[in-house]
């Protein structure tokens, strides 16, 4: 019998485009129904040089499903390439193409001596979410686009983390880990925002690593560039936030890099003591709710509820309940991220249940003794139940309506502050 999904938490894999309009003037092609661009954009920080709305799409009708629509991809492409000006065209494909069977692969090679680049991957909706269409989107550019090379950069480091737009904080999160890994004395190179794109891609093979910043989706990215380029790679499963993971993360990138370890220590000193300093000052707030908000719950993708759940237990020595993991992560993945949940200080382990059911996670959220108002930190979606519950609640993951974000982050030490400030901003807020 066919199941009800409620509340789900992603797109569908052309949901991708979004990968692509994060790289600074890649252009996607849609090869689609003419609804798709439409349901899938979002009117959060998506506008500019290209949008959802001008992205070029064949619009593929009724005829094109009898007929085919190859000739209409063809000529949605050449006219793409005269009238758009881009670094990068990707082409996109929708459910109806792939269920007609139109080569979209095949029209795509028609272009290959283009002046500009011009791939395609693979991102029907039925072939799952936009977290996997995200993957298609990386694989495209390294089966099609990149080529393997003996020319290295000492210290270059291709640096990965997560979905853009899907994840709120995505540019402001990946500039902080650039900072970051520059401190070391490293050189990171990452491909999404600004003023990075096809300029940064092209450093790629060049790089003396990958470093993936995250539980689980990359990873295969990272697997293939080894394979098929020749980069090593370093995964680090927890996106670090708050000063307890964020030494731990580069302590691990330093001795993976060969930095000199006493240059590690003193940058993760310099962190720490401000960090500290900061902590210090406000502790006195911190001890007064901990009787507010005892046990906290993160509903978001595995890579924050994760570091979230990292983050409160070590760092602010809150008690998590259960966490939900909704971005439907792979079954291969689960056991070594649910093992990552048991490794908090002080003894503690998080229960952690991967669900994309909302209703389901609504249920046991009500159902669970929070032992007085609970901190909830998730998707809009669970504002609600958390006003039920008369407890504290941050818009933190997708779908978001809470909160506005240029480029504001929640990675490393200065994320870490920076998340304690929205989470106690809401609570001091209980008191007015
Ligand atoms: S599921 Fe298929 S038809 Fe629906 S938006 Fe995604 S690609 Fe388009």
């Amino acid at each position: 019998m066919a199941k009800l999904l409620d509340k789900q938490r992603y797109k569908c894999a052309l949901g991708a485009m979004q990968t692509v309009q994060a790289i600074d003037r890649a252009l996607p092609i849609l090869h689609s129904g003419p609804g798709c661009a439409q349901k899938l954009s979002e009117s959060i920080g998506s506008s500019g040089y290209f949008s959802p709305n001008i992205f070029p799409c064949t619009s593929i009708n009724e005829k094109d499903v009898v007929f085919g629509g190859v000739k209409k991809l063809n000529s949605t492409i050449e006219n793409a390439l005269k009238v758009v000006d881009a670094d990068l065209y990707v082409v996109l494909t929708g459910c109806i193409p792939e269920i007609v069977g139109d080569d979209s692969g095949e029209v795509v090679s028609r272009f290959a001596d283009a002046d500009k680049p011009v791939i395609y991957a693979p991102t029907a909706g039925f072939k799952g979410n936009n977290y996997k269409g995200h993957e298609q989107i990386v694989d495209a550019i390294v089966d099609q686009y990149l080529k393997k090379t003996d020319k290295k950069q000492k210290g270059l480091v291709n640096i990965w983390a997560d979905v853009p737009y899907q994840d709120l904080f995505w540019l402001g999160n990946i500039r902080e880990l650039e900072k970051l890994i520059k401190e070391l004395g490293l050189t990171p190179n990452t491909i999404f925002g600004f003023k990075r794109g096809i300029d940064n891609i092209n450093k790629i093979p060049e790089a003396e690593f990958n470093l993936l910043v995250s539980p689980w989706l990359g990873l295969s990215n990272m697997k293939k560039m080894e394979r098929k380029l020749g980069i090593p790679y370093l995964h680090y499963p927890t996106l670090p936030i708050g000063a307890t993971e964020t030494s731990k993360f580069l302590r691990t990138v330093g001795e993976f890099a060969g930095v000199d370890k006493e240059k590690v220590e003193a940058v993760i000193k310099e962190h720490e003591d401000y960090y500290y300093y900061l902590i210090e000052r406000y502790a006195d707030l911190f001890l007064e709710n901990r009787v507010i908000n005892k046990q906290f719950t993160v509903i978001a993708d595995a890579q924050y509820s994760l570091g979230i759940t990292k983050f409160l237990a070590n760092d602010l020595g809150l008690v998590p309940a259960k966490q939900f993991v909704v971005d439907d992560t792979p079954k291969a993945y689960r056991d070594q991220i649910t093992e990552e949940f048991k490794k908090l200080n002080f003894g503690l382990e998080a229960e952690v249940s991967f669900e994309t059911d909302g209703y389901k996670i609504h249920q046991e959220i009500k159902q669970h003794d929070y032992n007085g108002y609970p901190l909830i930190l998730g998707g809009y979606y669970e504002k609600e139940v958390t006003e039920k519950l008369k407890g504290n609640f941050l818009n933190i993951s997708w779908p978001v309506q809470d909160k506005v974000v240029f480029d504001d982050f929640y990675v490393g030490y200065t994320g870490g502050i920076r998340l304690i400030e929205d989470i106690y901003t809401i609570a001091v807020q209980r008191f007015n």
